[in-house]
């Protein structure tokens, strides 16, 4: 019981936290989306934050989503979170909600061709690396616009935004910068009115630094440790 009352106080500590956020920078609460980031988090925790009102789930490993996705015994929704395989793309279906991690034009063939094959089209976004860590995976800024007009002809991929991972600090305003290049480069790109891409979702903001991350844009914060505690692997 006593876990229960913990999972119950960090997602209304956390819904909390994204209110106060959004309201401080003049948006609206309810533009901003709480994924639960699910990766290692079992099927029955999964169940409880469901019924206290955290509905999408983001995982990063298909086969990890697959499993779950089969057992679970809830309507929801379901979010692909970390670097995808190639290999791995034959596995995703229409109870996809979103792909967050779009990070090179191979993937994109593979997605599409996935898409031909169950007559599906993917929403996606597309991964952009504003801190140029070879680490991270991710679209340099410069060459985002170019991979858009790539896969602007792929009928069976939508792309709805962009995501960004900040790299890890002590201090989250140290990546302000980050969430702000990404929504002054959505805003550029939504500029060029691009056929089949379109910029209403941004994807940034983790345990760490999602506060900052809705004051400068997010509407979607992948939050996974401030709601379930450190993972363990
Ligand atoms: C694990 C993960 C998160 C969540 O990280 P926390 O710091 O635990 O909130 C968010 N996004 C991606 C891509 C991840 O792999």
């Amino acid at each position: 019981m006593k876990i229960d009352n913990n999972l119950k106080h960090a997602i209304n500590n956390v819904i909390q936290n994204i209110r106060d956020a959004a309201v401080k920078s003049g948006r609206k609460p309810e533009d901003v989306l709480l994924l639960g980031v699910t990766k290692t988090v079992d099927v029955e925790t999964m169940q409880k934050i469901y019924d206290l009102g955290v509905t999408h789930f983001g995982e990063n490993r298909v086969q990890e989503y697959l499993k779950k996705s089969d057992i679970i015994r809830r309507e929801c929704h379901w979010h692909i979170i970390g670097r995808l395989q190639t290999n791995k793309v034959r596995y995703l279906d229409q109870r996809i909600t979103l792909i967050h991690s779009l990070d090179r034009i191979e993937l994109a063939e593979a997605i599409q061709k996935r898409g031909q094959k169950i007559n599906h089209i993917f929403p996606v976004l597309v991964q952009v690396n504003v801190s140029g860590e070879d680490t991270k995976a991710g679209i340099y800024p410069d060459d985002v616009m170019n991979f858009l007009t790539n896969v602007s002809k792929m009928g069976n991929i939508k792309v709805k935004g962009l995501m960004t991972m900040a790299p890890y600090t002590e201090d989250p305003e140290e990546v302000r910068y980050i969430f702000k290049k990404i929504k002054k480069l959505a805003v550029d790109i939504e500029r060029e009115k691009v056929e089949n891409i379109s910029m209403e979702e941004l994807s940034m903001g983790m345990s760490g630094d999602y506060k900052i991350a809705i004051e400068e844009g997010s509407t979607i914060v992948r939050v996974g440790s401030a709601l379930f505690g450190e993972r363990v692997y």
